[in-house]
């Protein structure tokens, strides 16, 4: 069974702009996967679609499984998200985002605390567990993001731009975070304009240009054509 099976997947906004049109793509359990397109192309839609945060026009959408129509709850579940954007809870401790997270997926809160602060300790953010996230730099709130997307230990990870606007060194950091995650059998999918982070994180990838997949192989076997 597939981590992500999507048919003939449409968006049109309401303006009329359509922004996907007619996507087909499945990723396999396990896989570290890459979503790849210029700005504009349709990432942040398709993710929106995946993540239950946009609805969609047409087409099917099956995550583990579970037919995101027909049992929306499970499909939640299974995914984490760490979004582009995030102007929530910008006041609250970081410890207590994380927590937070946790109540809304119903996890008992002595069991929210003990993973919080293991996710928290492997995205070096334990020393800052009682700083509100505002006062976090832009790369260290993405780092608290990811702990977030973590917290309901979903199959799979959705990341969209994850280091877009991040300094050198958090970048790397996050990278052999994924890895890790990855390794110990997290199937992630991330968006990303940069060729180089594809490269060098992910073993699949589909290029997505004006909402269509231009292109779906294998990292290597993309690199061997350029
Ligand atoms: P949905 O059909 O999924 O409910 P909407 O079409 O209602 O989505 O759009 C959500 C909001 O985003 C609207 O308020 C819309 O005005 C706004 N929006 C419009 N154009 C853009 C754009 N190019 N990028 C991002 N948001 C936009
Ligand atoms: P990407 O993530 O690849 O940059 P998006 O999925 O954000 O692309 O956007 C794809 C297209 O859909 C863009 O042209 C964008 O302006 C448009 N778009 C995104 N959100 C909305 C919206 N809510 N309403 C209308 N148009 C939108």
């Amino acid at each position: 069974m597939p981590a992500l099976a999507v048919q003939q997947l449409t968006k049109t906004y309401k303006g009329g702009f359509q922004a996907l049109k007619g996507i087909d793509l499945s990723v396999e359990e396990g896989d570290f996967f890459a979503l790849l397109g210029p700005n504009g192309a349709g990432k942040s839609t398709f993710i929106g679609i995946i993540a239950s945060l946009v609805n969609k026009t047409g087409g099917q959408v099956e995550v583990f499984g579970h037919d995101l129509d027909h049992d929306p709850e499970a499909v939640k579940s299974c995914i984490g998200l760490v979004p582009q954007e995030f102007n929530f809870n910008l006041f609250l401790p970081v410890f207590e985002v994380v927590l937070n997270q946790a109540g809304y997926y119903g996890i008992p809160r002595r069991e929210a605390k003990v993973r919080a602060e293991r996710y928290l300790r492997q995205l070096d953010l334990w020393d800052r567990r009682d700083t509100e996230m505002r006062k976090l730099s832009g790369g260290l709130k993405r780092r608290l993001m990811i702990a977030r997307a973590l917290v309901h230990q979903p199959r799979l990870l959705i990341l969209d731009e994850p280091t877009a606007g991040v300094d050198i060194e958090i970048r790397r950091s996050m990278w052999s975070f994924l890895r890790d995650l990855n390794a110990g059998g997290t199937t992630i999918i991330l968006t990303t304009h940069y060729l180089e982070e594809a490269e060098s994180l992910c073993r699949q990838i589909a290029i997505i240009n004006q909402g269509r997949i231009a292109e779906r192989s294998s990292v290597a076997d993309l690199l061997g054509k350029l």
